[in-house]
């Protein structure tokens, strides 16, 4: 009776300490000063953890991931057992509680940072300002396709991803100044996933570990999507935690790169995100646009689609997944119609003064 009392005491003791932990980072992602020590901190553990984690080239968060179901199973059938129920819903709830605090103070907090688009100039977007920025992202991706490599189908390949993950990083080494962005690492920790398979079903195309500061990728995605998706991910280990402004930052480090296969992979991803944000009320612009890519654009698309195509099914049918977040990286927040990333990117060509 005695333990079972003191099991009791315990649990309500990490149970509250759980509950003061949502209050407290609550409060601070209301308070300036705690989110500008938080970013500071973000970017002191991200630089030992990328120095620790970056010389082993498979995915060591990717492990801590496998180890931590496997953990989490373990305790699950220990609390289902009468037997075992009182001291191992103490041990989730501990762990619950590190799991939390670690996640907050590593990545967590940084969604409450100021957002970007407060640092842009205000303004409607225009449907003609649109519209002429799709015919000139569609100008450049025709272009940079003539300087990339193909396969023996005729399709985008990548001739060496290092140099790529090279190039990113001395990118953002020259980010316009008004993001006050902080330095950069110049650490190389991209790493091709332990779960590439799950992810071309899943749709995925990569993620930030905030436990070990890693980016990871899916290798077997199309050529068009990996260049911008290292970008992507290299963003958010640069502290930037909004998807549409990882999206953003990996424009801002691709557009204007010496790597052709960079270049190419940003613009069109430029292109692929006008062309969502049009597709409602402008089918038909849309429908004219695509037919006026080249032939090797056209090609590349006929790859994308067919690797969707080739990675639909199996999931969707055991578990009632769909492939929509492939639409989802394309339109970024699934709506048609608007896309934060297409209004910092369309603010941001407008004032070429902020490009400084
Ligand atoms: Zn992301």
């Amino acid at each position: 009776m005695d333990t079972k009392r003191k099991y009791i005491t315990k649990k309500r003791f990490w149970a509250g300490t759980l509950l003061a932990q949502f209050l407290l980072f609550f409060i601070a992602s209301k308070i300036g000063p705690a989110l500008e020590f938080f970013a500071q901190f973000f970017d002191f553990q991200k630089r030992i953890h990328q120095k620790i984690f970056a010389a082993v080239p498979y995915s060591i968060g990717d492990a801590v991931y496998i180890l931590l179901g496997i953990v989490l199973i373990i305790l699950l059938i220990r609390i289902v057992n009468k037997n075992t129920r009182n001291s191992y819903l103490l041990k989730l709830l501990v762990l619950l509680n590190i799991l939390y605090f670690t996640y907050q103070i590593f990545w967590g907090i940084l969604y409450f940072q100021e957002p970007i688009i407060e640092k842009l100039p205000v303004g409607e977007i225009t449907l003609e300002e649109s519209k002429a920025l799709t015919i000139k992202y569609l100008a450049l991706s025709r272009q940079a396709r003539l300087s990339v490599e193909e396969d023996d189908k005729g399709v985008f390949k990548l001739s060496d991803i290092t140099r790529i993950k090279t190039e990113i990083l001395g990118r953002q080494e020259r980010l316009p100044v008004f993001l006050e962005s902080t330095k950069p690492s110049h650490i190389n920790s991209f790493k091709p996933s332990l779960f590439r398979g799950v992810m071309s079903y899943s749709g995925i195309l990569g993620y930030y570990n905030p436990f070990t500061a890693e980016a990871q990728y899916n290798p077997e995605l199309p050529a068009t999507y990996l260049p911008f998706t290292l970008a992507h991910e290299s963003a958010h280990q640069m502290g930037y935690a909004r998807e549409h402004e990882a999206n953003f930052i990996a424009f801002l480090l691709g557009k204007e790169s010496t790597n052709p296969e960079l270049r190419y992979s940003t613009y069109y991803f430029v292109l692929k995100s006008l062309l969502n944000s049009l597709a409602e009320k402008n089918p038909h612009f849309v429908r004219q646009t695509i037919s006026n890519y080249s032939l090797g654009m056209k090609r590349d698309r006929a790859a994308e689609k067919k690797f969707v195509q080739d990675h639909k099914g199996i999931l969707e049918d055991f578990f009632g997944f769909t492939n929509d977040l492939f639409l989802k990286s394309n339109r970024q927040d699934g709506s048609i119609t608007y896309s934060y990333f297409v209004d910092l990117m369309v603010r941001f060509e407008r004032n070429p003064g902020v490009n400084q």
